[in-house]
């Protein structure tokens, strides 16, 4: 048998970053009760009237020209009907032919050292779907339509990935740029950036693609790579031992690690798209997009370049662009306090990790970027030691309060007095004198405990460098 090589499209779904959703003025978002986000025309009351978000438009339209698509300044909006019990209209209000926009690409780091552009078909409006909640007490369902027409745009690749590698890569690419515009909010756990993957296999070099699966619904990278390589595993095995792959749809276990099948083409559903009478083509003038090519940020590879020119590992550029919010609140930062590496350093190992646990976003944080720089003026002036730093830092990070004044007020500024220093050293080794015995009797690598004590006594305001310097001396001192 020939060798295979997989083939990989990828239709992407990102809820848009709006207040209301696409065709009404309730919430998008925003976890509450069920059912208190809905009025007549998200819940497909008869005779009510959807009436377009335009900053959902403006949203896909921006989304489309940072991927280097077109804006089509006349599109529709199509009925495409289904069943299910959480889409009260009885069709999900999507956009077929034209959508709002056509092509543009996304490059990925190719096998070769250099990169694949990654063509895409097209993007469009639709809303979402409410949902279904099991209620396994008293066994039966209940649904909840906060959700149902909440505005998404789907973004269609064309079958131009090879690899869940090269699908990952594309798929964090894609989240973070759209963070980064604020098309989306991005949430993973959130579901408001999900996927579908359609995978076949074809004899290597061949121009006949093979018959696809179609995994619904994936909201990990780190999933999306274990479905894919899962299912070629799969189809693999199959044309291997003579069978055939069926066109299905699929359902990715990720307890079990594998893909299971929820419909066959069969029971494909024929979604008699047909324009939506309720709206008007949706008009994009050509003002409205000189506009919005004006508010796009420069391309992230420009702004990663002048980071690391500034002295930024890659690392520390990336954890900056990804945290929505993270790279305004850096600028702001360095603006005072003008020595990146040092503000980078504080950012990805302290005020990051606290955001993240706290929950809370760059700019709602009371610790403001005037403080953080104060923060690192402290330690480069050599007032805080990188110990004293990073023990005051939840408390500067939940309080807000001035790193300059605490400091004051605790005493924690850097000890460099000597008699202090002298005072300290005779009290580590009068408190531990077995440690002195064995120190003094050659086993030198005590002395990391006792620096440690030392730090302790000091709070953490002793140079340690100093502080273990003079430590050795006094030590050595015992000796003689
Ligand atoms: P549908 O909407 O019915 O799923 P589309 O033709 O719009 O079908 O294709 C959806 C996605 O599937 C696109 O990303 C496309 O690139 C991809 N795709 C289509 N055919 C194949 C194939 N044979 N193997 C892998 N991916 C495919
Ligand atoms: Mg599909
Ligand atoms: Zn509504």
């Amino acid at each position: 048998m020939s060798e295979m090589e997989p083939v990989i499209g990828l239709e992407v779904h990102a809820q848009l970053n709006t207040r209301t959703k696409l065709f009404c003025a309730c919430p998008a978002g925003g976890s509450v009760e069920p059912n208190t986000h809905i009025c007549e025309i998200c819940t497909g009351q008869p005779g009510a009237l959807p009436r377009l978000n335009g900053r959902a438009v403006e949203l896909a339209a921006k989304a489309t020209l940072a991927l280097g698509g077109q804006v089509n300044g006349y599109s529709l909006f199509a009925r495409k009907n289904y069943f299910y019990p959480d889409l009260p209209n009885g069709f999900q209000t999507s956009q077929l032919d034209p959508p709002i926009g056509t092509g543009g690409s996304l490059s990925v780091a190719a096998g070769d050292g250099g990169r694949k552009a990654i063509r895409l078909n097209r993007i469009h409006m639709e809303d979402d779907a409410g949902k279904c909640v099991h209620d396994e007490k008293r066994d039966r369902t209940l649904i909840d339509l906060n959700r149902a027409g909440v505005p998404l745009i789907e973004i269609v690749t064309e079958p131009d990935l090879s690899s869940s590698r090269e699908a990952m890569e594309f798929l964090k690419t894609l989240h973070s740029l759209l963070v980064r515009l604020e098309v989306t909010k991005g949430r993973l756990e959130e579901g408001e950036f999900r996927c579908d993957v359609n995978i076949s296999l074809k004899p290597k070099g061949s121009s006949v693609l093979g018959v696809r699966g179609e995994i619904k619904n994936l909201n990990s990278f780190k999933f999306v790579g274990q479905a894919i390589d899962y299912e070629i595993r799969r189809q693999s095995a199959l044309y291997e031992s003579g069978g055939r792959v069926e066109q299905q749809t699929l359902h990715f276990d990720h307890l079990k690690g594998e893909t299971r099948a929820l419909r066959s083409k069969e029971e494909a559903h024929d979604y008699r798209y047909f324009p939506q009478p309720d709206l008007p083509p949706v008009l994009v003038s050509r003002v409205k997009l000189r506009e919005i090519v004006q508010s796009l940020p420069p391309p992230a590879d420009t702004i990663k370049e002048s980071y690391k020119e500034l002295g930024l590992k890659e690392d520390t550029v990336t954890a900056l662009l990804d945290r929505p919010g993270a790279q305004a609140y850096f600028e702001e930062a360095f603006k005072r306090f003008p020595e990146a590496k040092r503000l980078g350093t504080l950012m990805v190992e302290l005020f990051l990790p606290a955001l993240r646990q706290s929950g809370t976003d760059p700019q709602s944080a009371v610790m403001g970027p005037a403080k953080l720089a104060a923060l690192a003026r402290l330690m480069s002036d050599g007032v805080l030691t990188k110990k004293a730093a990073y023990d005051l830092f939840p408390e500067l990070f939940e309080t807000g309060a001035d790193p300059r004044q605490l400091v004051e007020a605790r005493g924690l500024s850097r000890v460099r007095d000597e008699s202090t220093l002298q005072g300290w050293i005779m009290e580590v080794i009068a408190g531990h004198p077995e440690e002195v015995k064995k120190y003094l009797a050659g086993q030198t690598k005590i002395l990391s405990f006792l620096v440690g004590q030392l730090m302790r006594l000091s709070r953490g305001t002793a140079d340690p460098q100093k502080a273990s310097a003079s430590l050795t001396q006094a030590l050595e001192d015992l000796r003689s």
